[in-house]
């Protein structure tokens, strides 16, 4: 074999030693990704679910051009810039209605972790100290120690648990068994929790597994009723994904508190929010400086980053982004039609743009065997899917075509004729 230059990059969720060649991307356009050897690659899963509007979308890149010339850092205490203030005006437009002040940080998991400090810092300076956050089983909420607390324990942070701060744990909503987990949320309600958080609709990581919107909308009374907070972790539904801009709007619901990243720049940079209800804000405002909100990351609301968010937002304003979204949900659900009735498959689903199945097999779970092998055959197939073990999930940019789905879904059935 001959000798190659070894990459000094350890790269995440990636165990090195099974790891073959890295493939080597150089640009993007719309759904494809173009590699260095010249091959091009059908982004299905959106680069981890960041991507909506495609890559490399020209409104975004100009409007991230143009900032970059301007200004593209400055101190966010004390200091303000017209993205931010752009960005945080027209969020309080388009996210549900009740939610009125914006804090800016720069991951998904960031944004959990202000949310926590949001509700603690509530309940402390309102005189009752509550540090409980009641959790749903199955939860993904990022690779933080606040945020890995919130989230489901398994093989993704058995080596930090002891380090994760204790939660109450509500059993997911399966079908038939909804009430089970109602019951659960208002018994640990009952004992005056700080908050619950949740993914709407829809939890992601933990197997796109989803559930219907009274249930969301019931687990919002239950949590109203008891004066726990509600915190949706929008991080991955929102921008489209779940069919409407944001889950929770199918449940009529507003959140409490409610945090926002992945597509917010379409995808381009990083950049995350937290939105919060005014009584929040409001526990924090006082002439004594113990009660401010201590918190900032140095990048906080990047001028470029709110630049690429702004035209993101922008973009939803035109009525084509939603129709785009309605076209592709349609598409999908055409396409998964014909594996209903494949026995190879069982829980076939979607919501929204997302559709995911579960492929038949020995061992399941994240480290299922049939997680890698499958992820091989599409990769040789020129197909960017990632299975969460055997679970395949198909959640591509809203430009994707007919055709590219056509692609895709004929890779999975062939994927299943190869390795069942
Ligand atoms: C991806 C994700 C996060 C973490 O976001 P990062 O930007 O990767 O830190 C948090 N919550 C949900 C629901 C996610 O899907």
């Amino acid at each position: 074999m001959m000798a190659r230059k070894k990459s000094p990059i350890w790269h995440p969720f990636t165990q090195h030693a099974l790891q073959g060649e890295m493939t080597r991307i150089v640009h993007g356009r719309g759904a494809y990704l173009y590699t260095a050897d010249d091959r091009r690659i059908l982004d299905a899963i959106s680069s981890w679910w960041v991507v909506t509007h495609g890559h490399c979308h020209p409104h975004i890149v100009d409007a991230i051009r143009n900032q970059a010339d301007k200004l593209n850092q400055i101190i966010f205490a004390g200091y303000t810039h017209d993205p931010a203030e752009a960005v945080a005006d027209q969020l309080l437009q388009l996210t549900p209605p009740g939610l009125e002040y914006v804090f800016f940080s720069d991951s998904g998991s960031t944004s959990v972790e202000v949310a926590l400090k949001m509700a603690l810092g509530y309940w402390n300076n309102v005189g009752e100290p509550r540090t409980t956050i009641v959790v749903m089983q199955h939860s993904y909420h990022g690779d933080t120690i606040g945020a890995m607390s919130v989230g489901s324990r398994g093989v993704f942070n058995a080596a930090y648990r002891p380090l994760l701060f204790d939660v109450t744990s509500v059993p997911f909503p399966a079908k038939d068994r909804e009430q089970v987990t109602l019951d659960a949320i208002e018994v640990a309600c009952r004992k005056r929790p700080a908050a619950f958080i949740v993914e709407p609709l829809i939890s992601g990581a933990g197997g796109m597994l989803m559930y219907p919107a009274w249930v969301l909308a019931e687990m919002k009374r239950i949590c109203e009723a008891w004066n726990v907070l509600f915190i949706a972790d929008e991080v991955m539904t929102g921008w489209g994904r779940s069919g409407t801009l944001f889950a929770c709007e199918q449940a009529d619901v507003t959140p409490d508190i409610a945090c926002y990243s992945k597509g917010l720049t379409g995808g381009s940079l990083p950049l995350a929010v937290t939105l919060c209800r005014a009584a929040i804000f409001d526990a924090h405002y006082s002439s004594d400086r113990t009660r401010t909100f201590f918190h900032s990351s140095s990048y906080t609301a990047n001028p470029v980053a709110c630049a690429a968010a702004k035209a993101n937002l922008d973009l939803w304003q035109n009525p084509a982004a939603r129709q785009r979204l309605a076209s592709l949900a349609a598409k999908q659900e055409q396409a998964i039609v014909p594996f209903r009735a494949d026995t190879r498959f069982e829980n076939v689903r979607r919501l929204g743009t997302i559709t995911a199945l579960d492929l038949k097999a020995r061992d399941a779970g994240y480290l299922a065997g049939i997680g890698p092998q499958l992820q091989a055959f599409f990769a040789k197939r020129n197909l960017l899917l990632r299975p969460l073990g055997n679970t395949i999930y198909v959640m591509p940019p809203y430009c994707a075509m007919t055709a590219d789905l056509d692609e895709i879904y004929l890779g999975i059935r062939e994927a299943a004729d190869a390795l069942t």
